[in-house]
């Protein structure tokens, strides 16, 4: 309670008045005091004037005491003072000659009478003082050597009763003492007062102040005057408005930032110089495999290091120059570009890393899909080049005679030019698919009809191996809608490839039918058949089982990827099963009714 500043100002105010009235009241008690002890030592004085002069003229005082009487009468008489009493004493102290007072004269015998009129008679003059009785009744006594021809012959000894003034004293310190209380209390209440008006608008500052601390900007202070009070109150109002304002303008700001970073395609990551994540970005997250849970202020070394230790806060701020890199890093399937660099404080002191995070798997697969296919056409084409090259140098050196021989020549020329045209064909259609260039003229057709003209076509081939080639199905007729040239393409290169890889003697069916509304074209052969490991790779771009062998076959290793890039132009699908040594099926499944054109 005494700590609030309103008891502080009343305890303060009311020790400021309680120190002025005492040291006023002490000062006019004193001054009151004084005066009345020199009126009463002036009284003494004109005493000693009345009765002085007879006293001196007398020779022997003892012996006069008759007419020591007489002046001490006259004096009563004419000027006795009420509280006056008069003792004259001889010489020697031993006898009191004449007194006024009726009263107790064994004072006489103190030490400090005693003392005074020794000294008096010693010194040959006045001697005063304020003396107290064993009731606490002040008096004052004035001595005086009685002189003849300049010889002692005896004492004046001249005493006031100060009770009067002691009552008087008594009187004023009574009412100064009243003054006193009632001029505390009345600054105690007064204390209150002003300080409620100082201390009212300081409590509702703190107040608002508390609200502002915890969010609330919507309190002001009521402005009641305009003293220093005022101005602090509406200084107080001026900082919440600007506060108010600053705060809603950084908010704003950190929302845009915030929707920024958490809609950025690329993956953003803060660590602070304890390592501790500050920011990590949804995408961050998601390319980081970290699931859902908070990350803020969560160690990042502990996270990333069993990902990539070269990546941690520590390794970088000890090994990396400038803290600042790049590093490709695999997560599963993806291939993630940690780009990272420091950001510095207001000194220029770099306190933590930014890592941004791309996922260039994409990029990086179409790179090495790239690379992949270069490399691939280069040597596709390498090989009958060189092969023409070296039957062309034969020819043209003019070392084969033989017309049949150069015929013979001439036929492989033709055969590995054929072959590169088609690769050249092959390449061609499937960049056209690639850039959406195909456009498939979808009609209503017959499969069973584009089944029967496709194995015609092919018979002459599966006779040359003495391959029973038989088409299955149920049905006269199974009309959908597609682009019969492209189909047609389809189910020649499955047939094609049935007759190619099946030895002699051996059998290829091909089976149309209709299921959930769909077409199936399902070609089967007991040929070599396909290793498990291989399958999955069928449709890749220039794959092929056997390389060197299903070169000589003349294929290019592009029939099945354009297979599959018609069959999903007409939004069907295309599997294999093969069983390695015992025979494949090709499955393609069309509906009936397609959409896309
Ligand atoms: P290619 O022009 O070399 O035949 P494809 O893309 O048509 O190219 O076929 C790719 C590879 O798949 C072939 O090289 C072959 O190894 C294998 N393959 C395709 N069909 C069959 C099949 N019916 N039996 C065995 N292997 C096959």
């Amino acid at each position: 309670m005494f700590r609030s500043i309103r008891w502080k100002f009343v305890t303060i105010y009311f020790i400021l008045v309680l120190i002025a009235m005492l040291v006023a009241g002490i000062f006019i008690i004193k001054e009151i005091d004084d005066l009345h002890i020199s009126e009463a030592s002036q009284e003494l004085e004109g005493v000693r004037h009345v009765l002085m002069p007879d006293l001196q003229d007398l020779m022997e005082l003892s012996q006069n005491k008759e007419l020591v009487l007489n002046i001490i009468e006259d004096y009563k008489r004419v000027s006795f003072g009420i509280n006056e009493e008069v003792w004259v004493i001889d010489d020697n102290r031993n006898d009191v000659i004449a007194t006024t007072g009726a009263g107790d004269s064994s004072f006489l015998k103190d030490e400090d009478s005693i003392n005074l009129m020794v000294k008096a008679r010693q010194e040959q003059k006045k001697q005063e003082l304020v003396i107290k009785d064993i009731n606490d009744n002040r008096a004052m006594v004035q001595v005086y050597p009685i002189t003849n021809l300049g010889e002692n012959t005896g004492i004046l000894f001249l005493r006031r009763d100060l009770s009067s003034v002691d009552l008087t004293v008594n009187k004023i310190r009574e009412i100064i003492i009243r003054v006193i209380v009632a001029s505390s209390l009345a600054t105690i209440v007064l204390g209150f007062i002003i300080s409620k008006s100082i201390s009212d608008p300081i409590k509702d500052i703190t107040r608002k102040a508390v609200l502002m601390s915890k969010g609330n900007f919507e309190h002001y202070v009521q402005v009641k005057s305009n003293d220093e009070i005022g101005e602090l109150s509406e200084t107080f109002n001026f900082l919440t408005r600007r506060l108010k304002k600053s705060l809603r303008e950084i908010s704003l700001e950190k929302t845009k930032v915030e929707a920024i970073v958490n809609h950025m395609t690329d993956g953003v990551i803060a660590v602070d110089n304890h390592h501790h994540i500050i920011l990590m970005n949804p995408k961050a997250i998601e390319l980081l495999n970290f699931g859902t849970e908070g990350y803020f202020e969560t160690d990042f070394d502990k996270l990333i290091e069993p990902i990539s230790p070269t990546l941690t806060y520590n390794q970088i701020t000890t090994e990396v120059e400038d803290w600042v890199g790049t590093q490709l890093i695999t997560i599963e399937d993806s291939i993630v570009k940690f780009n990272y660099a420091p950001y510095v404080n207001d000194q220029d002191e770099k306190t933590g890393i930014v890592y941004v995070l791309q996922d260039v798997t994409d990029a990086e697969k179409l790179d090495a899909m790239r690379r992949d296919f270069v490399a691939n056409v280069s040597h596709e084409l390498k090989t009958p080049l060189t092969s023409i090259k070296s039957y062309t140098e034969t020819l043209m050196d003019g070392y084969v005679d033989d017309p049949e021989t150069q015929k013979q020549f001439l036929k492989v020329i033709d055969s590995e030019a054929e072959r590169m045209t088609r690769l050249v064909r092959d390449l061609l259609q499937l960049s056209n698919f690639d850039s959406h260039k195909i456009t498939f003229y979808k009609e209503y057709n017959d499969y069973i009809d584009l089944a029967r003209k496709c194995v015609n076509q092919l018979m002459m081939s599966a006779k040359k191996k003495n391959i029973t080639i038989k088409m299955i199905t149920t049905q006269e007729q199974l009309v959908g809608l597609f682009d019969l040239h492209r189909m047609e393409q389809v189910v020649i290169n499955i047939l094609s490839n049935a007759i190619k890889y099946t030895p002699e003697n051996g059998s290829v069916d091909i089976q149309v039918i209709e299921r959930d509304d769909r077409a199936i074209v399902r070609v089967k052969d007991n040929g070599i058949g396909i290793p498990n490991d291989d399958i999955l790779s069928i449709f890749d771009r220039f794959y092929r089982v056997d390389k060197a062998r299903t070169r000589n076959m003349g294929g290019t290793g592009l029939g099945l990827s354009i297979a599959k890039e018609i069959v999903h132009g007409h939004e069907g699908s295309i599997e294999i099963e093969s069983e390695f040594g015992k025979g494949t099926v090709v499955i393609i499944s069309i509906p009936m009714d397609v959409t896309g054109f």
